[in-house]
């Protein structure tokens, strides 16, 4: 995990936004590359928020010591366990969605005596989290009810676009307008929230007209693609993670051979298998079989036979230098030559967030600055 490269992906975003506030989006144990350090570093390159889907990360940022704002959008608002009242206790921000949401969140803050600091979803299509529009109205009157009893503060109003990841989109454009229709309606009913957000990654890169107040910037700061025809490279971001592992054992085999469960593979002559130590229960999916997507001894080499839970094997070919102990590359920074995550996802008709995600906690995390 290459902290410098997150830092330098923030700094490039921070520089093409023109919201004055940008949220570092850290769910997911920040994609996988580690909540906590990513969210240190990412602050310290000129993020102002951070962002996370369950309340639970955005608590264990808070017991952690960070006290940069942050925005939790999932969460289940029963206050089970006593989880929203811990959330406004540590000046967590709360997104909501609909009026028996806010019933919770309002009664909660009057319990402590406090104010929760909330930020209003429309749902402008994805059919998610947050209020129809014609359900925005009653939202909005509750909010401002709740406001001047002085159990919350409606700081911000927001929406995620269904075609997020599809900048030019043209129902982009009329989700957009539904939500500034939204924004003046909440205006309209005495709220004055400060900051209206819109943008993931994608339309960070290709839509500045809808940045508003405030970017929520995840794959985009890790250095992945974050659109079919968006190259990270062509906006001079990074990827921050890579993942080695050392060759374990190198076997010859004669021509013939077949290779791993059920035999899916046959060498067509003799060849030198490498074994790598790492398998779909580290996260490697098992249809990377057949890409020459592994980097060993300076070029790629293909994956042969079935992936299995903990091994897979690479085919060196008929003649190899590779030695035990040699560092299999399978993915990084394409700059230095390697597979990117991208790639990854592309062979298995995915992307790249589906890959960096599924990289399991058992595998360590090495924390660099630079390459
Ligand atoms: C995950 C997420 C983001 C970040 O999306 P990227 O495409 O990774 O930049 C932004 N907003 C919301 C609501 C999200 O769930």
């Amino acid at each position: 995990m290459d902290l410098e490269a997150i830092a330098h992906n923030v700094a490039v975003l921070r520089e093409r936004s023109r919201a004055p506030h940008f949220m570092a989006v850290v769910k997911g144990n920040a994609y996988g590359h580690g909540l906590l350090e990513t969210a240190r570093t990412a602050l310290a390159a000129g993020a102002d928020w951070l962002g996370t889907a369950q309340l639970s990360e955005a608590l264990a940022l808070r017991r952690s010591g960070i006290t940069a704002p942050i925005l939790a959008w999932l969460y289940l608002a029963t206050n089970a366990g006593g989880a929203i009242a811990e959330a406004v206790e540590h000046d967590i921000d709360i997104s909501l969605g609909s009026p028996a949401q806010l019933d919770v969140v309002a009664g909660t803050a009057r319990a402590l005596g406090r104010t929760a600091f909330i930020h209003l979803e429309l749902d402008s299509g994805l059919s998610r989290g947050g209020a129809r529009h014609e359900d925005w109205p009653a939202l909005v009157a509750a909010a401002r009810a709740a406001e001047l009893a002085g159990h919350v503060g409606v700081r911000g109003v927001w929406t995620h676009l269904t075609w997020a990841d599809v900048p030019a989109h043209p129902a982009n454009t009329s989700a957009v307008a539904g939500f500034e229709r939204a924004v003046r309606e909440a205006h309209d009913a005495g709220l004055a929230p400060t900051l209206r957000h819109v943008c993931s990654s994608a339309n960070i890169l290709a839509r500045p007209e809808f940045h508003f107040d405030m970017v929520r910037a995840g794959l985009a700061i890790y250095g992945l693609s974050p659109a079919e025809h968006i190259d990270p490279a062509d906006h001079g971001l990074r990827p921050a993670l890579s993942v080695t592992a050392p060759v374990v054992l190198v076997k010859h085999v004669p021509a013939g051979t077949g290779v791993s469960y059920e035999h899916r593979a046959i060498t067509h002559e003799s060849r030198y298998l490498g074994l790598i130590p790492l398998g779909y229960a580290d996260g490697i999916p098992k249809g990377i079989s057949g890409s020459r997507i592994v980097m060993v001894g300076g070029r790629r080499v293909p994956v042969i036979g079935k992936v299995c839970m903990d091994q897979f094997m690479v085919d060196l070919g008929h003649e190899t230098s590779v030695r035990v102990g040699d560092p299999a590359l399978l993915f990084g920074d394409p700059a230095a030559g390697a597979a990117s995550a991208d790639d990854w996802g592309s062979a298995i008709n995915s992307h790249g967030d589906e890959i960096i995600n599924r990289i399991a906690p058992r595998l360590q995390r090495v924390y660099t600055h630079g390459r």
